[in-house]
């Protein structure tokens, strides 16, 4: 099976994460700090709090922001569940905005409709989460201009894009946005196991993602109340969680994190190859790349109406050994969010992508020859007629 996404582990990664095994710190220490400083000069952000994974990061980025019962958080209905299961996990309110037909990313046309509706309803949201789908940004500018005009808040949902640029910066410097929010599981970009980066300008927004990372404790003495009798002492002041990311995790991130700028080369390759064989296929590739460079996270096509029925083009694929998949189910109608009143016919943007969507494989080690079993598989499914 050729897998629609695969991290790669060099010896350089694996005696990385030998040495620390070596060391005396495991969990949380010195490499963690490598680690965060590597991914924070990545991106040209001032401060990265690193954590088990993009949804604990997420949801430390939504505490530390304020969100809690009570608050509204818009999400797009096309991303992975945890986006809007981080504002849940805060006891907050979740609605969706729709998508961008061509992009899938939260449709800003659409996010200022809602918000003038909401404006007059008085539910106005406190915190908006773009998410960059496939490693393509959202236009953060207007979404940052609508968040000046009607007072949200905004966490980029970057787990499929760093090495993405937005403007001439890479996704993660934050100019739009108060954080940004990167997974490292091993179908994203670079990997650490399970892990999440968040990034951030805000020395202050660190600092609270950081402690609520760790319990909501501190040993900062700035921070506790008086003179403290001892290195032993710490204080709590909040309730915060174990999320931290290990120091094994860490040697792997900072090893992989040297390739970033390989990878996205060799997905943009893959990419543009793929633009020039799909070409004569009943199915619509993805938009062409602008000068914000994506981060090829994935490679989604979408079946036109004189293609065979996904669910059949799909199976096929999968039984001739062709690992696709489908990104994403929309939020809006798994079941948990059914109970809440969301359902079929809220976004239809979102739901007719859904209906023809397919992510094909897009990994830096995937080969030449895989990707052409892959494109003349699709082919014989798709015009056999
Ligand atoms: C993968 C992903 C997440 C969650 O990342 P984890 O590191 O697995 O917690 C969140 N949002 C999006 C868009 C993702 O693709």
């Amino acid at each position: 099976m050729i897998p629609y996404g695969r991290q790669e582990v060099t010896q350089d990664d694996i005696d990385a994460v030998v040495d620390v095994m070596k060391s005396n710190f495991l969990t949380q220490g010195p490499e963690v700090e490598r680690f965060e400083r590597a991914f924070a000069d990545a991106v040209q952000a001032q401060h990265a709090v690193a954590s088990n994974s993009a949804t604990s990061s997420l949801h430390l980025a939504y505490l530390a922001l304020g969100i809690g019962p009570g608050d509204m958080v818009w999400t797009p209905p096309i991303s992975f569940v945890a986006t809007a299961n981080a504002a849940r996990m805060c006891g907050a309110d979740v609605d969706f905005v729709d998508v961008d037909p061509d992009t899938q990313c939260m449709c800003v046309d659409a996010l200022r409709i809602k918000l003038d509706a909401a404006k007059s309803s008085g539910t106005l949201p406190k915190l908006v989460v773009p998410v960059h789908f496939t490693g393509r940004s959202c236009d953060m500018a207007a979404i940052a201009a609508l968040g000046h005009e009607y007072n949200f808040r905004i966490v980029e949902d970057a787990a499929h894009a760093i090495g993405a640029a937005y403007q001439s910066k890479p996704v993660g410097a934050c100019e739009f946005s108060d954080i940004a929010v990167f997974s490292l599981h091993p179908v994203k970009i670079i990997t650490t196991g399970e892990g999440g980066m968040a990034t951030t300008n805000d020395a202050d927004l660190a600092s609270k993602m950081a402690t609520l990372r760790t319990h909501g404790v501190t040993r900062d003495p700035a921070l506790v109340a008086g003179p403290p009798p001892g290195d032993w002492y710490y204080e709590q002041h909040e309730l915060g969680f174990n999320y931290r990311m290990t120091d094994m995790q860490a040697a792997l991130g900072s090893s992989q994190i040297k390739r970033l700028s390989d990878y996205i080369q060799r997905r943009r390759e893959i990419a543009a190859r793929y633009d020039k064989m799909l070409v004569k296929l009943p199915l619509s590739r993805p938009p062409v790349e602008t000068n914000d460079l994506s981060a090829w996270h994935l490679y989604v096509i979408r079946l036109t109406d004189d293609a065979p029925p996904r669910a059949e083009v799909f199976a096929e694929l999968r039984k001739r050994g062709i690992g696709v998949q489908v990104h994403y189910i929309p939020v809006h109608t798994q079941p948990y969010y059914n109970d809440m009143g969301f359902g079929a016919g809220d976004m239809p943007v979102s739901e007719d992508y859904y209906e023809r969507a397919i992510s094909l494989p897009m990994f830096p080690t995937l080969t030449k020859a895989d990707q052409d079993t892959v494109v003349q598989t699709l082919s014989d499914i798709l015009t056999r007629g």
